[in-house]
């Protein structure tokens, strides 16, 4: 079987869907690999790097993906790359599916089986294969370095013979994989950290980086017991809004990771508490491709407000560390190729009634089988 891996066409973006180590290993299983000419050169990996690995390299995307069974990819192919995708192929990658109808029924009727990887379960066996937690991470820790090339003093204290220059204080909002990386690369870099969320059980994974808890505990909150995070009422935005304005003004550098899955990201730092944080401080704001957590964020610029405030608003933060971006997300579409690699067929078998496949298998067949994307699901 031929597996294409595709050059990425959108704009800012540097990940590449294989590594000359995951071809290697996907060879191993009896694929045939084709990458796209140019396809890593963004994440620094050479067409002469995969050639050593054994992949065939192919001049244009057409004859890369002819007769393809296995694509992979990091966003959807355009329009154009995916009506060159043979029909009965295995798609891979994220795919951007969730609020996107319209992308799901295009693959329908390209008779394309798609993976949107980005609704992969939160379970046990899924996490090597998790590319919204590997990428999430490096996005937090990229945020950090990136607030910190943005502020115009120091991350640690330094206490020198012309006197001392204080910590930098770090805020971050939301202490999910992203917000816990950040937490420990701020403290890293010699920060003083504290950070908010609204699940219980953050509060403590916030303590054991080293960070102080801030947030509104109340009845609400505590209900918050799933793997992703409810949308919360108005009320508990009231209160934490007073709260985060307080804190985020007490701050140097404010990291914003807060996602509701499947929805615009909540606004948690108010036009007000921009207003009032100090000339020099620097929101980064890495759930702007969500809409953003900061009032001031503008996806996709960096801006600075009439106070004196610097907001880095850009979208996909992984491209911005592409080369470690790349090199985990390819390992997670390799794993996830060869835990349902069927030895015999010399193909994947994607069982339906297997828990990872329900989670990201959105159509089969010519059919949209995902439950999230059928008729009743929409009503
Ligand atoms: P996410 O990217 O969906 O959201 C980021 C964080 O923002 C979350 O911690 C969320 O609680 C928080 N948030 C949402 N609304 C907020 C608000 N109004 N105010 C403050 N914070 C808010 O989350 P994630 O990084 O994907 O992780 C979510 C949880 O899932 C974490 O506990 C993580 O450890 C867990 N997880 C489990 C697995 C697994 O078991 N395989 C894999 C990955 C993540």
């Amino acid at each position: 079987m031929r597996l294409a891996v595709l050059k990425e066409r959108a704009s800012g973006e540097t990940r590449v869907a294989a590594t000359p180590e995951t071809v290697k290993k996907l060879i191993a299983l009896g694929l045939s690999i084709a990458v796209e000419a140019g396809a890593g050169a963004m994440a620094s990996i050479s067409d002469a790097q995969y050639r050593e690995a054994g992949a065939e390299i192919a001049g244009d995307a057409a004859s890369c993906l002819a007769g393809a069974g296995i694509v992979l990819c990091v966003q959807p192919p355009a329009p154009a790359e995916l009506a060159m995708v043979p029909r009965g192929a295995l798609l891979i990658g994220t795919l951007g599916a969730m609020g996107n109808e319209a992308l799901v029924q295009q693959f329908a009727s390209a008779g394309i089986d798609a993976c949107a990887m980005e609704l992969l379960p939160r379970i046990t066996r899924a996490q090597s294969m998790d590319v919204l937690s590997s990428q999430a991470n490096l996005a937090g820790y990229r945020a950090v370095i990136e607030g910190a090339e943005a502020f115009p003093r120091g991350f640690s204290m330094m206490m020198t013979a012309a006197g001392t220059v204080p910590p930098a204080r770090v805020f971050v909002v939301g202490a999910g994989v992203a917000g816990l990386q950040a937490i420990a690369t701020a403290r890293r870099l010699g920060a003083i950290v504290s950070a908010t969320d609204v699940r219980p059980a953050a509060k403590e994974e916030i303590k054991s980086l080293g960070a102080s808890f801030i947030g509104v505990e109340d009845e609400e909150s505590s209900k918050q017991t799933g793997a992703y995070a409810r949308e919360m009422s108005a009320e508990f935005r009231a209160k934490q809004a007073a709260l985060i304005a307080e804190t985020v003004a007490k701050n140097d550098i404010v990291i914003c990771t807060a996602l509701v899955m499947g929805r615009k990201a909540p606004v948690i730092i108010t036009a007000e508490a921009v207003a009032a944080m100090r000339m020099g401080s620097v929101v980064v704001d890495i759930a702007a491709d969500a809409g953003g957590n900061c009032a001031a964020t503008v996806p996709g610029e960096r801006i600075v407000t009439p106070n004196g405030v610097t907001v880095l608003g850009y979208r996909n933060w992984p491209a911005r560390i592409g080369v470690a971006a790349s090199g985990l997300y390819a390992r997670n579409l390799m794993t996830f190729v060869t835990s349902f690699w069927d030895k015999e067929a010399g193909a994947p078998k994607l069982p339906a009634d297997d828990d990872i496949v329900k989670g990201v298998l959105l159509t089969r067949g010519g059919a949209v089988v995902h439950p999230n994307f059928q008729p009743q699901a929409a009503a």
